[in-house]
């Protein structure tokens, strides 16, 4: 039987509680993972994942697999993106500055740690509106690297890849802890699953099953491949549509649909009146995540449009 421990990573005392990072060790050999998970606390399709992949990983592995089951665990008691206290968004900031203060920096100082202590991190979040799941690419710092990840994206069975170019369209993110890694020559790779009211258990089984793929062309698992290279991936970048207005949004387009430069993918109802306005998209593409009947304030995102990307 493969050997699988449960450890409590220390970060902190907080008097009343002590925060530390859960994590289940799986193996002790090489090449070593690192899966983190939920480092947005609000962002729980992984954990229904790694619960299913705990279920089909082999009895025998190479490597080991640490799987972080939650990154952000103050985070997920509130129900909230950012940690409680500071409101930090854990996946930001990356490298932590020395002699950072308050218990976010804590946690991203151990994450970073963990990081340099591994070959392959995959990191796992949920995105807020529906969406078609997405493996972000980041460009790697390696020949070999590169290569694992094209190998990596035939087999996660996510709908799309996102090309992540941090001098372009995702600045935003360039602090992000992917790039941070990736600095340091470790292969990273981040999906992003749909809400966990928009999964059915068939998805939830063919993500897991992707994992478990990705685990085992990385070398992890040991013994034959078992990829699956007839996938046809689509690649995008983003473009995302930010609210100009507040008010309630209603989608008049669907997810997966194409949409052109001009055209409304949805409305927004003025509380005030209950008049509404069309929203048109100044991009043309692929809807790949587009808000529900929901309220929004000026500045959220309402939709991405996925510009196609060979
Ligand atoms: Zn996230």
């Amino acid at each position: 039987m493969i050997s699988r421990s449960n450890k409590q990573l220390h970060i902190a005392n907080l008097g009343v509680i002590d925060v530390a990072l859960p994590v289940i060790q799986i193996g002790s050999g090489n090449p070593k993972a690192l899966v983190i998970n939920n480092m947005h606390g609000n962002e729980l399709t992984g954990f229904y994942v790694l619960e299913k992949l705990m279920s089909i990983l082999p009895d025998k592995i190479l490597g080991s697999i640490d799987i972080i089951t939650t990154a952000n665990p103050l985070g997920l008691l509130h129900k909230q993106r950012t940690a409680p206290f500071d409101g930090a968004d854990l996946n930001r900031g990356y490298p932590i500055p020395q002699k950072a203060r308050g218990v976010s920096p804590a946690i991203q100082e151990k994450l970073a740690g963990l990081v340099m202590d591994h070959d392959l991190i995959i990191d796992l979040h949920t995105f807020m509106r529906p969406c078609l799941s997405a493996a972000l690419a980041l460009k790697q710092s390696s020949e070999a690297n590169q290569t694992l990840l094209s190998q990596i994206l035939q087999t996660l069975n996510t709908e799309i890849v996102i090309n992540m170019d941090p001098g372009g369209e995702e600045k935003r993110v360039n602090s992000a802890l992917g790039f941070y890694a990736i600095g340091q020559n470790i292969f990273f790779v981040a999906i992003e699953y749909p809400p966990i009211q928009c999964v059915n258990d068939e998805q939830i089984d063919a993500y897991s099953q992707g994992l478990k793929q990705a685990l085992s062309v990385a070398g992890v698992l040991g013994g034959q491949n078992i990829i699956d290279q007839h996938n046809h991936l689509m690649c995008f970048e983003r473009q995302q549509i930010i609210s100009r207005q507040s008010g309630l949004f209603e989608p008049l387009k669907k997810l997966g649909e194409e949409i052109k430069a001009g055209e409304a993918f949805g409305r927004i109802i003025d509380i005030k009146t209950l008049s509404s306005d069309p929203i048109c998209s100044p991009y043309s593409g692929k809807i790949i995540e587009i808000s529900g009947r929901q309220f929004y304030m000026y500045g959220e995102k309402l939709a991405t449009i996925g510009k196609s990307v060979l």
